[in-house]
């Protein structure tokens, strides 16, 4: 099948094996360009697996993957990291105000991050720029998750890895992130790929999702197909709601 939209991440027959363990097995399949796909999946199918190698915080130990039509390994480490940005469930900050959380991706590159610039950026999460000199320690759940989405940014990534960015969230908090994404997908058309194990988030932000179970990628299409597919092991899942 053709398909209109260009390819972000591509992989091939990834494998991640630890001893006689697959963690992933055989993974080959695409995340489009300018495109949120969110990967859903029971625990310990292997979505943080495909998430850390998409930035080489992992390496497959057979297979490939290549990021914007290059093989990954011909990436420099440095150039990886600023290409696509990560941010995590606990939003781990560094301690400092959120100025000095805002700058570490600057600081580590030897450069200073300009007061305009973090203000802009703090703007554009939707976070008062009175926080900047905030203690980070001092800000609230979702301001924590913000702060750190922010700091992704910094580097102008062209893709963000998203691991269960909402799962210790409120639900209002809950929705001004999912919100947060769908307009930073579309302000800066940064391919997104989220984990999540909210089935109605991974449905209605989602334009393309990934089924994974047991180190395989089950079923991947539009987000829809949550509902569509005719795969049983898939409408178990689905039925099962939340896990
Ligand atoms: P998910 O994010 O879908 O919950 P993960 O990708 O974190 O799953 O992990 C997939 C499986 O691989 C889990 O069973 C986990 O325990 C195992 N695993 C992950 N990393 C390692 C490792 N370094 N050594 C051994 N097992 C690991
Ligand atoms: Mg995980």
């Amino acid at each position: 099948m053709t398909h209109p939209f260009e390819i972000a991440i591509r992989f091939e027959n990834v494998c991640y094996k630890k001893g006689d363990l697959h963690i992933l097995n055989q993974v080959s399949g695409v995340f489009y360009k300018g495109k949120i796909t969110t990967i859903v999946g029971p625990s310990g199918a292997g979505k943080s697996t495909v998430l850390k190698m998409c930035n080489g915080l992992l390496s497959p130990t057979s297979g490939e993957i290549y990021i914007d039509g290059k093989n990954i390994n011909e990436y420099l480490p440095t150039t990886l990291r600023k290409h696509v940005g990560i941010a995590l469930q606990n939003a781990p900050l560094i301690r400092g105000t959120v100025y000095d959380n805002l700058s570490l991706p600057m600081t580590l590159q030897n450069k200073t991050l300009l007061e305009d610039e973090a203000v802009s950026i703090l703007e554009d999460v939707g976070l008062n720029p009175k926080l900047l000199y905030r203690d980070s320690h001092d800000l609230s759940g979702g301001q924590k998750q913000k702060v750190s989405i922010a700091r992704t940014l910094i580097n102008k990534p062209k893709i963000l890895l998203l691991d269960e960015i909402t799962s210790s969230l409120d639900p209002t908090s809950t929705h001004e992130i999912e919100q947060l994404i769908l307009k930073i997908n579309e302000k800066y058309n940064v391919t997104m790929i989220w984990i999540t194990h909210n089935l109605e988030q991974a449905i209605q932000i989602g334009n393309y999702t990934w089924v994974m179970m047991s180190g395989k990628l089950i079923e991947s299409g539009e987000s829809s197909l949550l509902h569509d597919s005719s795969n049983i092991k898939i409408q178990q899942f689905v039925d099962g709601g939340r896990y």
